[in-house]
């Protein structure tokens, strides 16, 4: 690890992001449960990653395989199968190896979200390396990674979990670090608003809050005494809400319904 890495850097424009997360492989070693695999397969798509490789896998991609990849099809219908990892690591510039035991190389360990931003800024997004391929590779479900494995690795990543209980199941594991990817190509890109219509006016709020208290007053709810109070608080609940002019119709098409009918009926009128 040469390069020092920098958490301030801009944000990935969609394209650019898809075509990052595509220069990224994720390299399974000798996995035993079909299930993961189609565990990961499915971690991947969700986060924008297609390239899975299997290392001398000993499962089968089975029907529990498949059923865990779920919508995942075409990451598995991808899938390369490899006979070592020298041949599922070719072409990479940056290998990361992940690990949940610490491992005597610690000057070269990073957290998950350390790698994503290293690999962000040095490989993904470097102008210098448009074309540069990344890979981070996974252990066995019972042994994890050898140390011939790691030391292919340019660095190692640990997922910092509960240090008492740390190993996390496989597909697990590639989600967080696939999440992490995703997230750190993203940047600081803001969240669009939700879209909403603009609230009611003020005016219109007060004409709404107007035409209540005359129909409070006239079903005999509201002390005619001392009305302010109550629409102070309807006031308030109306502002939190922020309706719109269409909401505010509404109610004022309820109001002016219970007006004809206490008309009607006296409601709220000597006789
Ligand atoms: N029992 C194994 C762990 C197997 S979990 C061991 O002791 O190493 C399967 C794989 O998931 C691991 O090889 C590793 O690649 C990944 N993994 C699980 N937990 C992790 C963590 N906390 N940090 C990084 N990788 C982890």
């Amino acid at each position: 690890m040469t390069a020092k890495f920098s958490t301030k850097h801009e944000s990935c424009p969609e394209n650019d992001l898809d075509s990052a997360l595509q220069r990224v492989r994720i390299v399974l070693v000798g996995t035993t449960h079909g299930g993961n695999i189609g565990a990961c397969a499915r971690a991947l798509k969700t986060m924008g990653l297609s390239r899975l490789a299997l290392v001398q896998p000993k499962a089968k991609l089975d029907a529990e395989a498949f059923s865990m990849a779920s919508n995942a099809l075409d990451v598995m219908d991808n899938i390369q199968r490899v006979d070592d990892l020298d041949a599922a690591l070719a072409g990479c510039h940056w290998v990361i190896g992940a690990s949940a035991r610490l491992r005597d190389r610690p000057h070269e360990l990073m957290s998950t979200r350390q790698m994503a931003e290293y690999a962000h800024v040095n490989w993904l997004m470097n102008p210098q390396h448009p074309q540069a391929e990344i890979a981070l590779v996974f252990g066995r479900e019972n042994s994890g990674l050898n140390n011939i494995e790691l030391g292919r690795c340019h660095a190692h990543m640990m997922i910092p979990a509960n240090p008492v209980y740390s190993s996390l199941n496989l597909a697990q594991a590639v989600q967080i670090a696939c999440y992490e990817l995703r997230q750190a190509l993203l940047g600081d890109t803001p969240v669009p608003p939700l879209e909403s219509p603009p609230p009611a006016t003020h005016d219109a709020l007060e004409n709404l809050l107007q035409h209540w208290q005359t129909t409070l007053h006239e079903l005999e709810f509201l002390d005619p005494q001392n009305p302010r109070h109550m629409m102070q608080k309807l006031r308030s609940l109306l502002q939190r809400a922020q309706i719109t002019p269409n909401e505010v119709d509404i109610l004022r098409g309820m109001l002016t319904a219970i007006q004809r009918k206490t008309h009607n009926t006296g409601v709220g009128h000597d006789v």
